[in-house]
C-alpha cells in the first residue's frame, strides 16, 4: 500500500515496506504483522505507520522500519498530481460519449484520450454512472 503501482516514490505517513494487512502476512520485508501482539498491535503502536512529528519511542520496534525520504515523498507527489491530470483529461475526452450514450446501457471500447490506446466504456442506463478502464497498464480506470 505504501508502494503504489507504478509511482516512482512513496506515500508519506507509511513504512516503505509496507503492504496490505488484509492480504499479507508480512510486510515486504518480510516482517510479520502478528509479531505485533497486545498493545502493539494498535495501528497507534504499530511502526508501520508514522505520523509526522510522533516519537518512535512511542511504537513498537521494527528492525527494518524505513520511512520514505523527502525526495520519495516529493517523485511520489508529483507522480500522484500526473496522474490526476491523466484522469482529468479522459473525464472531458469521453463527455461527448457521455452525452451521446445518455439513457442507455452501453459498452464500448473507444481511444483513449490520455494515451491513446484502448479504452473501454460502459453507462448505465439506471444513473448514467460511467466506468471506464484503459488497457494500458498505469492508465486510467475508475468506477462512478
Ligand atoms: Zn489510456
Amino acid at each position: 500500500m505504501s508502494k503504489i503501482k507504478g509511482s516512482p516514490g512513496y506515500r508519506a505517513g507509511w513504512c516503505i515496506h509496507f503492504q496490505s494487512m488484509g492480504k499479507f502476512p508480512t510486510c515486504e520485508a518480510g516482517v510479520r504483522y502478528d509479531t505485533f501482539t497486545g498493545e502493539d498491535r494498535y495501528l497507534s503502536r504499530m511502526p508501520c505507520f508514522i505520523k509526522p512529528g510522533e516519537d518512535p519511542s512511542s511504537k513498537a520496534p521494527c528492525p527494518h522500519l524505513r520511512p520514505p525520504t523527502a525526495e520519495e515523498i516529493a517523485a511520489h507527489k508529483e507522480w500522484a498530481a500526473g496522474r490526476l491530470n491523466q484522469l482529468g483529461v479522459v473525464m472531458t475526452g469521453i463527455q461527448p460519449w457521455r452525452e451521446k450514450h445518455r439513457g442507455q446501457s452501453c459498452t464500448e471500447t473507444v481511444e483513449c484520450p490520455a494515451c491513446k490506446g484502448s479504452l473501454r466504456l460502459s453507462i448505465s442506463s439506471y444513473n448514467g454512472h460511467v466506468h471506464g478502464h484503459c488497457s494500458t497498464e498505469d492508465c486510467v480506470s475508475w468506477m462512478e
